[in-house]
């Protein structure tokens, strides 16, 4: 009996379908389009759970995924700029500063640099760039891009700059500005950076850090440390999506963008009207400039306030020992630590020398067909160099250490030693 009815409305369902079907094609044929419809779009999106142990994006706790999917309001409401506001003060405790001009960035951690770059450098000025990975190569790019006079201070990656060093590099060259990246998540490197503001305010010049990586993950001091102009990602140590990018201006910085004799090249990251957009500026009422990501301002403050809940000095601490917890467990397989100095290390980014002998890619491969983990190699100049663990924020647990170092021994020991 109960087949029997099972059967009758599969049979009413299949014809409900079969007349669906034949009225869309009927509509189609009558249809002033002539691209139809894709057939990927017609399908539900498919996005697999993983485990995202790379240098980033890092898996997004149900906290902030769930204030994501929050009703949208709008961008010039006044309840979205009371969030805003919010957002301005998390930041401000992240960074450790009490600067006016603290905003994000509707955009990742490549719109905070070209901000930082465009707003306070006008063309034919001169930049001083510390690179040693990705990170500073990128920056020298954008800001050559714009015109600007571009010198480059130049290490292998994992290699760093002693104050020394720049203070020399910077009487030379007289930048305007100075660059250095924190956290060089490309080589694993966090880069010491106590006395180089110092080092700049002497030379009249701005020191721009970059601490997409690092954020959360190892102490940083805005004001303390003289730090002129300072961005971060969304999408590392503080787990929220990817698409957000805080980023923090001192009077200094505010200074030279606020009296230049050109307009930056930039429209969309002009800070005149980003900082009217963010009540910085001190004017009675935000205009409109372009519409924020709402959805992704809202996840940037439960990160924020989730940071503000734990505690700066416990996420530091709490990086660096599963970091420790991580290296022993590297080294117990026989793996070499690519950065040799110890508290050198970026605590959110381990780098990995390559194992002798071994294919990385098929090592990485591997790992993510068996073990449904992302890990991945180098970038930019240090691709062939290394392999990168990534652990921050939520993911940064002993427990999620013990899963990517058993993914590790088993890969070496699957991955037969191809490139020897
Ligand atoms: N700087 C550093 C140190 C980074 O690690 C990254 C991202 N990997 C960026 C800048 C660029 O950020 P995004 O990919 O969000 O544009």
């Amino acid at each position: 009996m109960q087949r029997a009815l099972f059967s009758r409305s599969a049979l009413l369902a299949q014809q409900t379908a079969k007349n669906a079907l034949l009225l869309q094609r009927l509509d189609r044929s009558m249809s002033s389009v002539t691209i139809p419809p894709p057939a990927c779009m017609l399908r539900p999106l498919e996005a697999p759970l993983r485990y995202l142990f790379g240098p980033g994006p890092s898996n997004v706790p149900p906290r902030i995924l769930a204030v994501g999917a929050k009703p949208i309001i709008g961008h010039m409401h006044q309840e979205m700029f009371e969030i805003m506001n919010d957002i301005k003060r998390g930041i401000q405790y992240a960074f450790q500063t009490e600067n006016n001009m603290t905003i994000s960035m509707s955009g990742s951690g490549h719109t905070a640099m070209e901000c930082a770059v465009f707003n306070v450098v006008e063309p034919g000025e001169s930049v001083l760039v510390a690179i040693n990975g990705i990170w500073g190569e990128r920056v020298a790019e954008i800001a050559e891009r714009m015109g600007a006079n571009v010198h480059r201070m130049v290490k292998t990656p994992g290699g760093y700059f002693s104050n020394k060093e720049i203070e020399q590099a910077i009487a030379k060259h007289k930048p305007v500005l100075f660059f250095l990246t924190h956290g060089e998540s490309s080589a694993g490197l966090c880069h010491p950076v106590n006395g180089i503001g110092d080092i700049c305010r002497k030379h009249n010049c701005l020191f721009l850090v970059d601490t997409v990586a690092s954020l959360g993950a190892a102490p940083i001091f805005m004001d303390k440390q003289n730090i002129d102009i300072l961005y971060t990602g969304s999408q590392k140590a503080l787990n929220a999506p990817p698409g957000t990018a805080p980023i923090s201006f001192n009077d200094r910085a505010c200074h030279k963008m606020f009296n230049r004799k050109t307009k930056p090249v930039s429209y969309l990251l002009d800070m005149t009207h980003l900082s009217n957009y963010w009540g910085c500026d001190g004017k009675p009422a935000r205009a409109y400039h372009h519409t924020g990501p709402v959805s992704g301002f809202f996840a940037l403050r439960e990160s924020l306030s989730i940071l503000a809940e734990k505690g700066l000095e416990e996420s530091w601490k709490k990086h660096k020992e599963v970091a420790g917890y991580l290296y022993r467990g590297l080294e117990d397989l026989g793996l070499k630590l690519f950065i040799p100095e110890r508290e050198l290390r970026l605590p959110s980014v381990t780098t990995i020398a390559i194992p002798d002998g071994y294919d990385w890619r098929e090592l990485l491969a591997y790992i993510m067909k068996h073990h449904n983990m992302e890990m991945t190699g180098g970038l930019g100049p240090s691709i062939g160099m290394v392999m990168r663990i990534g652990l921050m924020g939520y993911n940064c647990e002993k427990t999620n250490a013990d899963m990517a170092l058993n993914a590790l021994a088993d890969a070496l020991k699957n991955c037969k030693k191809s490139k020897a």
